[in-house]
């Protein structure tokens, strides 16, 4: 046996001795691009396994750069601030080449990215901001404003704002306060709605028009289900009804549905409100289809994915990564170049098209 492992050693030893002599037969090629891609190690740090989007999105990096010949190393956080700095560090201890990271909290990585950077392992922020760190690269991300602008309109929509005298009530929640997408949903839904507020056609009945009022911490969506329960008690026990609902995020809109439907919305002639939401999560797309939630916007995390990877393969090379955006994201630091994926609104109406025969999910999945 030991004779076969020292025999095994020296071939590969010969091996590994060609290949670097080998260097009068490629001359043609500048060794660029084949360096980057082979052997090395991508670390994908998720925020949580709960929401089922990053479950999707983590699958997707992998499956595209192992396709590309990176080894990967995807971690889930649940969450956990400090669980995901220690997953962070443990990549870096490790040798990843390059981090591509979905921050929990995006303003808790100063530190150790600054311990990447002592590595010299680049950072691509995935759909959420890493916020005061020079050290970021580049922002893979969907445009988030215009989110919070497809959430607003199609509550405008479907109340006919523009038209109806109202007034009409409506809730509003809001991200997680941690998260720098959070504020940027909220103000692209506000653009369409403060002017309704400002005006008496839209009614906030709690009061709760801050977002900081609004916010859920970590998207959680029975914090936003205790959060409705309580608007439910105090500002609606006198027979007003609630005729909308703002709603961030899938895991926010059906906390909130099951708080309404809790009170006798969605039974009897007391219809459940319009709600928006976001991801199109499978549980909300079947929540449309049984007529609960009303809308959401679907984030094609297979776009994502693919506009990350081509960053992280860019720095890997030393090139430029297509971007979109040089301007928006400001992380406190620097403005981070970014690329903007376009999202897209959801309901009962083009879910079949949108999220069924793109192949995104599959009919047996809907069962
Ligand atoms: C993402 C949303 C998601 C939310 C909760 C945000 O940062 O952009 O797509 O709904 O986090 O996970």
């Amino acid at each position: 046996m030991k004779k076969f492992s020292l025999l095994a050693v020296l071939f590969g030893l010969i091996l590994f001795l060609a290949a670097c002599g080998g260097d009068d037969t490629s001359s043609g090629s500048d060794d660029g691009g084949e360096s980057a891609s082979k052997d090395q190690l991508i670390g994908v740090a998720m925020p949580t396994k709960s929401s089922q989007r990053w479950v999707d999105d983590g699958n997707n990096m992998v499956e595209q750069l192992e396709e590309l010949g990176y080894e990967t190393d995807l971690q889930y956080a649940e969450d956990d601030v400090d669980k995901q700095i220690e997953q962070i560090e443990n990549m870096i201890v490790k040798g990843a080449d390059a981090l591509v990271v979905a921050s929990i909290d995006g303003t808790a990585l100063t530190n150790v990215l600054e311990k990447a950077n002592e590595q010299d392992i680049p950072v691509i922020a995935y759909d959420r901001l890493i916020m005061e760190s020079e050290h970021v690269t580049y922002y893979a991300t969907f445009d988030n404003f215009q989110v919070g602008v497809l959430q607003a309109s199609y509550i405008e929509e479907t109340l006919d704002l523009a038209n109806a005298e109202g007034p009409f009530n409506i809730e509003l929640f809001g991200g997680s306060p941690d998260d720098n997408n959070a504020y940027f949903f909220w103000d692209g839904a506000m653009s369409i709605l403060q002017p309704y507020i400002d005006e008496g056609k839209l009614v906030v009945q709690s009061g709760q028009t801050d977002f900081e009022q609004a916010a859920t911490m970590r998207w959680d969506g029975n914090t936003a289900k205790s959060r409705m329960e309580n608007i439910l008690s105090s500002a609606y026990s006198g027979g007003e009804t609630v005729d909308a609902v703002l709603s961030p995020y899938d895991g926010i809109s059906r906390g909130v549905i099951q708080a309404l439907k809790g009170v006798g919305y969605g039974s009897g002639d007391l219809s459940l409100p319009v709600i928006s939401g976001q991801d199109a999560e499978l549980a909300s797309i079947k929540s449309i289809i049984a007529g609960e939630q009303t809308q959401t916007v679907f984030k094609d995390t297979r776009d994502l994915a693919a506009v990350a990877v081509d960053m992280t393969e860019s720095v890997l090379n030393d090139e430029e990564a297509e971007v979109n955006d040089t301007e928006t994201y400001d992380n406190g630091v620097k403005v981070v170049p970014t690329y903007l994926v376009e999202p897209v609104s959801v309901d009962i109406n083009n879910y079949q098209e949108v999220v069924m025969d793109s192949g995104y999910y599959s009919e047996d999945e809907l069962e």
